[in-house]
């Protein structure tokens, strides 16, 4: 079969769902934690869509959807309201969803991806559905997820690639747990991303999309964008036209497979919601909200390269590592501030290196919290310095960052404790012995011109090296073996 040369350009954009964490659901005083096992306890009337109920508004999800599009550069609606999105689903009781159509809280936003702004077309309000359980011979359905808060984001078509969308989406994961607003766990469904993709023929067209649903894992987001570029590419090439449809992503076998085709466009008769008052929001509340705002990654990421100098790899796992980044900037906060330069950002090097590859690794796969780590800043910041005044080496460095790790005991206190940072490898004290012995010609004159007391000298810088923890009987023994070699 022939295949045409085109010059297709993918674009993305992506729906995103997200759990808000809130004390209580959307519009009654039920417990939000779709997180519960026991079915159907965290219920009542009103998310329940018994007749006769009503909604009240919960003014702190209100508040974070407000928080979320003021950190995405959006523009607040002053004069929101919600409205019924009706339609039948075993999973909503009331036959509609509250949801907001024609004014959404937030607008025109744009999140910056690598240096490239990606718009942000809406962020507006609404509840979840309950969850279906698919038994043998019947359904169940589980309704404590029923009405918790939900935000949906919609960005307009400007991404271009797979990876981009997996950055995009882990960046606003980011920024979700910076301002505290939902914990967006995808594997959970606290973040849920739906990708619609395209082959535009130019740049700046659209094509025909496809949208692709149940994507678990930033990974699956990657990999079915991927998937559904090459699809997407061999059919045009063959001169045939994309079907416009929704489907699935299939993790095991890695391929997007038909779920349904598109429909005339859905008629879900939106209309405002009659039992609930419309959303004034003044501009006092905005700029109280905008207040508190703390620091966003973006900015994180530019302050710690600035002031520390670190790498980029090094900085974005403590950007990532909210935390992590937080403990890192006590550690560094407790050096003198007057030190030299130079040691100041040996140090802070030194730190950073200690708490990504050596704490991190002692956390076992855990997340790093630092209420669970018994290891103060003060006596962290203590324990780099000994290493970088070379007071201990950094093999003895793991065995004490180990033991400060289990019983929080300081590090001094712990290489005191002689028996057990004793130092006895026969390779290391050669090693040391040898630079001793280059350091010190003066003192290696003396004593192969028969000055005993020398080698004393000698056993003292060698000890003064290690921290006093080497086994001064190996210690003497390899340097009386180098000195004598070195007469021959
Ligand atoms: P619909 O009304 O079908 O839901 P929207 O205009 O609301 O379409 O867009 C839904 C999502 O699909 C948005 O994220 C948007 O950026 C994206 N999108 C729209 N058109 C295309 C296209 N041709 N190719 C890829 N993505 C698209
Ligand atoms: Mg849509
Ligand atoms: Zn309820």
């Amino acid at each position: 079969m022939k295949t045409l040369k085109l010059n297709l350009q993918p674009v993305i954009g992506l729906e995103i769902h997200i759990e808000l964490k809130t004390k209580t659901k959307m519009f009654c005083s039920c417990k939000n934690d779709p997180e519960e096992t026991h079915p159907n306890i965290n219920i009542c009337p009103i998310c329940l869509g018994h007749p006769g109920t009503l909604p009240v508004v919960n003014q702190e999800a209100v508040k974070k959807t407000i928080k979320t599009g003021l950190a995405l550069n959006c523009e607040i609606e002053k004069n929101s309201f919600f409205e019924r999105k009706n339609y039948f689903y075993p999973d909503l009781p009331k036959g509609y969803q509250i949801s907001q159509y024609q004014k959404p809280l937030c607008k025109n936003g744009f999140l910056e991806v690598r240096g490239r702004k990606i718009r942000i077309k809406r962020v507006h309000l609404e509840e979840d559905t309950g969850r279906l359980i698919h038994e043998k011979d019947c359904s169940l359905v589980d309704f404590n997820r029923a009405g918790v808060p939900l935000m949906e984001l919609v960005t307009e078509p400007d991404l271009t690639s797979a990876k981009e969308a997996r950055d995009f989406a882990e960046e606003l994961q980011l920024i979700l747990r910076y301002l505290d607003v939902s914990e967006a766990d995808m594997e959970k469904g606290e973040l849920r991303v739906e990708a619609n993709v395209s082959l535009a023929k130019k740049r700046g067209e659209l094509g025909t999309k496809v949208e692709i649903k149940n994507l678990n894992s930033f990974r699956a987001l990657e990999k079915a964008i991927e998937y559904e570029i090459a699809r997407q590419t061999e059919i045009l090439k063959k001169g045939k036209k994309i079907l416009q449809e929704t489907r699935g992503w299939d993790d095991l076998r890695e391929v997007t497979f038909p779920q349904r085709e598109k429909e005339k466009a859905h008629d879900y008769r939106y209309f405002p919601e009659p039992d609930l008052p419309p959303l004034y929001i003044d501009e006092e509340t905005i700029l109280k909200i905008r207040s508190e705002i703390g620091e966003l990654p973006h900015q994180r990421r530019e302050r710690l390269k600035r002031e520390y100098q670190l790498d980029e790899k090094t900085t974005e796992i403590l950007v990532k590592n909210k935390e992590l980044g937080e403990y890192f900037e006590k550690i560094v906060s407790e050096f003198e501030p007057n030190l030299k330069k130079e040691k100041l950002l040996r140090l802070i090097k030194l730190s950073s290196n200690y708490l990504i590859s050596d704490l991190v690794g002692l956390l076992k796969g855990l997340p790093f919290e630092e209420k669970e780590i018994l290891i103060t800043p003060e006596n962290f910041a203590q324990f780099i310095s000994l290493i970088e005044e070379g007071k201990i080496s950094s093999k003895i460095g793991k065995m004490v960052l180990a033991e400060m790790f289990k019983t929080g005991a300081d590090p001094l206190q712990i290489i005191k404790e002689k028996g057990l940072v004793q130092l006895t490898d026969k390779k290391e004290i050669e090693k040391l012995a040898q630079e001793i012995i280059l350091e010190n010609q003066k003192a290696v004159e003396d004593f192969q011109k028969g000055k005993i007391p020398a080698l004393q000298f000698l056993i003292g810088q060698l000890m003064r090296k290690t921290g006093g923890r080497a086994n001064p009987q190996l210690a003497k023994e390899i340097l009386l073996k180098f000195l004598k070699k070195d007469k021959i």
